[in-house]
């Protein structure tokens, strides 16, 4: 294992397939999330086999408003699924109208999977860090399940917060454009890195950026970090691991 793409949407790629493939023939250690849980069977069935992808079971906070009925479906398949994300809430300018349905089913999806975890969860948090603290903080043991931060943009005193509750991080590349972004990113602790791509949402080269493009992500996370990206590429590989397994002490040295 080479790199590590935590939250990208693979099943939105035109082909799919193809796409679970590429990220295994570049042995980048992915975690395809879905939006929708009526996409997981198509994405538990392509990731069963593989040794590098694995499927998330996801409803994405955007979608919630549009289609209430899916919290049912998403609870049909939770026992399938290690992995639980996209979930969360936007309380961006275009969600705000649907803010209250996004947290009860926010609500309702942490206390399922406190019920029947442990779970391994990708959370969005566009403009509700606080509020999605305050529903992990309250529904979800935080020390059997593992909560990573997606795309993080809340403020120093909500990283602080993330960071005494126990949550990871999955950067990408877009959070590390220009200096106000980077000196966020630079107080992660470094033993709760991991990386991103969020594809196909973010670009590299003008094209969707591709799980394999998280070694780019890789080096330029080094420089905002001012660290050796073989450091802290191996940093991430022992985090990932720390994730698989559980484990929520950092591994002590070698
Ligand atoms: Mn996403």
């Amino acid at each position: 294992m080479n790199f590590v793409d935590f939250h990208c949407h693979l099943d939105l790629y035109p082909d799919f397939e193809a796409a679970v493939m590429a990220a295994e023939t570049a042995q980048v250690y992915t975690l395809t999330v879905t939006t929708t849980p009526r996409a997981w069977q198509r994405n538990h069935e392509l990731t069963r086999k593989t040794k590098f992808v694995r499927a998330a079971l996801g409803l994405h906070p955007q979608l919630v408003a549009e289609h209430p009925e899916d919290v049912d479906v998403w609870a049909k398949y939770v026992h399938q699924a290690r992995f639980i994300g996209e979930i969360g809430i936007d309380a961006g300018p275009r969600y705000y109208k649907s803010l209250d349905a996004q947290k009860q089913v926010f609500e309702h999806v942490l206390k399922t999977c406190a019920s029947c975890g442990p779970k391994i969860l990708t959370i969005h948090s566009t403009r509700a860090v606080t509020a999605v603290l305050d529903c992990l903080e309250r529904l979800l043991p935080l020390n059997e399940n593992l909560a990573v931060l997606h795309w993080f943009t809340g403020s120093a005193f909500e990283l602080r917060r993330a960071v005494e509750l126990g949550c990871y991080f999955s950067v990408n590349a877009q959070m590390l454009i220009g200096e106000r972004r980077c000196a966020i990113v630079r107080q992660i602790p470094s033993d709760r890195l991991l990386t991103e791509t969020d594809g196909p949402f973010t670009t590299y080269q003008n094209r969707p950026a591709s799980p394999a493009d998280v070694r780019h992500t890789v080096i330029e996370l080094a420089r905002c970090r001012g660290i050796d990206p073989q450091g802290l590429t191996s940093a991430i590989q022992q985090n990932l691991r720390r994730v698989m397994t559980q484990r929520h002490e950092p591994e002590p040295e070698a």
